[in-house]
């Protein structure tokens, strides 16, 4: 029932309010997930789009590469990038620009001709009866000869049969000579490679350490070098060969690996042409590398160009740069060329592009993407927050209004009931008495003046209560409807009371003003008019004990006027509000004193016009003191 009790008008206005507020508030919540939500698939549909369009922004810088990759590397001259190598190739030879690039190649030309049998008796006698001395003499006689492949053939076989014969300087010096003929081949084998490895195996034997090392490292790195045009497997001997007797005064060969690389991916091409036109793009992985090839062939020559990882890196730097984006490369078969993505991802095939590796693209700075949305997100949700937190806020206040405005207009309508109350009571007694009188119903002089004596002092009660209800408005106005002037207290206070005590039959008034004259400035009707108000109340909550004590007394600038009564007293709860308009104390509400609420309502606007405070000290069932302090008037 109480609950029921309190939806009755107008508090389900109240209720109305607050249920559209906590719905404005639930909707503002639901609104800001909604936002969020969106918010975020916004954020994730722009990344995808960025990176689509990053994507294609390399696949654009990757296609201008090759292009221009191609067109230097099939112009016959002009400067190439570094790390490109461009090959020429025909059917019988594979060049290199830069020249003498690549360590081996698929085809070696033809060693020079001899004519046939001029090393039989040589060989004869070395590998015969004879014996090692006149294979000697043969094959010397032979180094004189006028063709150059027959000096060469002799000198190696010479070299061969003084090593045999245990006669090693001899040996080195005719491998020393053989290695001056360097544009002999003899079984297609450059006659200078065969001869300082000949030198080697010498050292070797006679344990010239020092000298072999020194001589392998440089034939090694000749090897490294591309200096003799060889096929794949003897350079690869050769190289193991060398690196073997340089020990450990073999020296690093920077660049060895991408060489290796480049040529088995020359040799790797000259094999696959098989004479026919062709053309293409292809990433091949040798020597565990990543080579570039791009080639054009017709039927009689093959142009390719070859590039190595740096040139990968380089290309793929300015895509990352230009694409503002990470940027990785793998193979046809999905193997890593280079690079490495995380995160969301574009992916463009080779198949799609006509490149000849698949494209990866993902974000350059995913935590920079990912920071700025959690910035946006934390703002938006700051901004909902403010707004959430003034609806409540706001609500809050109005609800307070509300509840006051509430509470005001109820005070409002019990003032108005108990004022009407106040005023029947006299009413019905005097119209009785009027009545009565009027009527000659009373006959005796003494009760004829009896009556007349009530009819006075009832409308005397109600002259002021309508005074008091026209001062409330006065006193409510502040001090500027105020006439101040300069009076004793002491004065105001006696004739007050003086005044009071005729109308409170029966009461006794105890009074103590001192002996001097106490100055104050101020309105004498008001002030009068908030001491009658106490001296009213404590004669009206004062139900056994029928003192009323009052005393003026001065504390250095203030004079204080207290009433003090030994009535109810007024519990802690009720000591403030009671000064506000229409508020009643509960004790007065359920003991059945009649009241409007306004008297000490009147005596709080009354004494703050005159600056100064009324003071309340009450025990319940004891009795209450009102005291009135204001400034005395001080004289200059
Ligand atoms: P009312 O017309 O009800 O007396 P007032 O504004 O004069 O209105 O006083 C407000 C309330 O203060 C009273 O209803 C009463 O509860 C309490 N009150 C005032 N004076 C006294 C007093 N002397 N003793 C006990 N209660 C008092």
């Amino acid at each position: 029932m109480p609950l029921l009790h309190w939806f009755r008008p107008p508090r389900y206005l109240l209720t109305l309010y607050l249920a559209g507020a906590v719905t404005g508030v639930l909707c503002l919540a639901w609104l800001a997930g909604r936002l969020l939500d969106q918010e975020q698939a916004v954020e994730s549909q722009r990344e995808r789009a960025q990176l689509e369009v990053a994507a294609d922004r390399a696949v654009a810088v990757f296609q201008r590469s090759l292009n221009e990759l191609e067109r230097q590397a099939f112009s016959t001259d002009g400067p190439l990038p570094p790390d490109i190598l461009a090959i020429v190739a025909d059917r019988l030879s594979i060049r290199s620009r830069p020249a003498g690039r690549v360590v081996f190649v698929p085809i070696v030309p033809p060693s020079s001709a001899l004519p046939p049998g001029i090393f039989a008796a040589g060989e004869q006698a070395e590998f015969g009866k004879a014996g090692l001395a006149s294979a000697i003499d043969i094959y010397r006689a032979l180094t004189r000869a006028q063709s150059r492949a027959v000096r060469a053939g002799a000198l190696v076989r010479l070299g061969r049969t003084l090593r045999k014969a245990g006669r090693h300087p001899e040996a080195l010096d005719t491998y020393a000579e053989l290695a001056r003929m360097e544009d002999v081949r003899i079984d297609g084998r450059p006659a200078d490679l065969i001869a300082r490895e000949a030198r080697c195996t010498v050292l070797e034997e006679t344990a010239q350490r020092a000298l072999l090392e020194r001589e392998a490292n440089d034939l090694r790195r000749d090897l490294a070098s591309g200096r003799w045009t060889l096929t794949r497997a003897p350079w690869e001997f050769a190289y193991s060969e060398t690196s073997a007797w340089a020990g450990s005064a073999a020296t690093p060969i920077n660049g060895l690996d991408a060489a290796i690389a480049f040529a088995a991916a020359a040799d790797a091409l000259w094999q696959q042409w098989d004479g026919r036109p062709t053309s293409g793009q292809a990433v091949m992985r040798l020597a565990d590398r990543p080579v570039l090839a791009v080639w054009k062939a017709d039927a009689v020559r093959m142009v390719a160009a070859l590039a190595g990882l740096e040139y990968l890196e380089t290309i793929c730097g300015q895509v990352s740069i230009d694409a503002n984006a990470q940027v990785a490369l793998a193979d046809r078969d999905g193997q890593p060329i280079l690079g490495r993505v995380s995160g969301r991802q574009a992916i463009r095939a080779a198949a799609d592009t006509g490149l000849p590796w698949a494209i990866a693209v993902a974000a350059d700075h995913p935590d920079r993407a990912v920071a700025d949305a959690l910035v946006r997100r934390r703002l938006l949700l700051a901004g909902l927050g403010l707004v959430g937190a003034l609806i409540v806020g706001s609500s809050y206040f109005t609800f307070r209004g509300i509840r006051r405005e509430l509470a005001i207009a109820r005070l409002q309508s019990e003032f108005v009931s108990a004022v009407s109350h106040e005023f029947r009571t006299p009413l019905t007694s005097m119209r009785q008495l009027s009545h009565m009188l009027l009527a000659g119903r009373v006959i005796s002089d003494d009760r004829r003046g009896q009556y007349y004596a009530v009819l006075v002092r009832e409308s005397e009660r109600l002259h002021r209560l309508v005074e008091k209800l026209l001062s409330f408005g006065r006193a409510e106005s502040g001090a500027g409807r105020y006439r101040f002037e300069p009076l004793d207290a002491g004065d105001l206070v006696r004739s007050v009371t003086t005044e009071f005590h005729g109308h409170a039959d029966g009461w006794s008034l105890e009074t103590t003003t001192p002996s001097t004259p106490c100055p104050v400035r101020a309105d004498r009707e008001m002030l009068a008019l908030a001491l009658w108000n106490l001296l009213d109340n404590a004669m009206k909550y004062s139900p056994d004990c029928r003192t009323i004590w009052i005393e003026l007394s001065v504390g250095g600038t203030r004079a204080s006027i207290a009433v003090r009564d030994q009535g109810i007293g007024i519990p802690p709860a009720d000591r403030q509000r009671i000064f506000r308009k229409f508020e009643r104390g509960t004790q007065a509400a359920e003991s059945g004193v009649q009241g409007t609420g306004i008297g000490l309502a009147i005596v709080h606007h009354v004494i703050h016009a005159h600056g100064g405070e009324v003071r309340l000290e009450s025990e319940v069932g004891r009795g209450s003191t009102f005291t009135i302090v204001i400034p005395m008037e001080t004289t200059a």
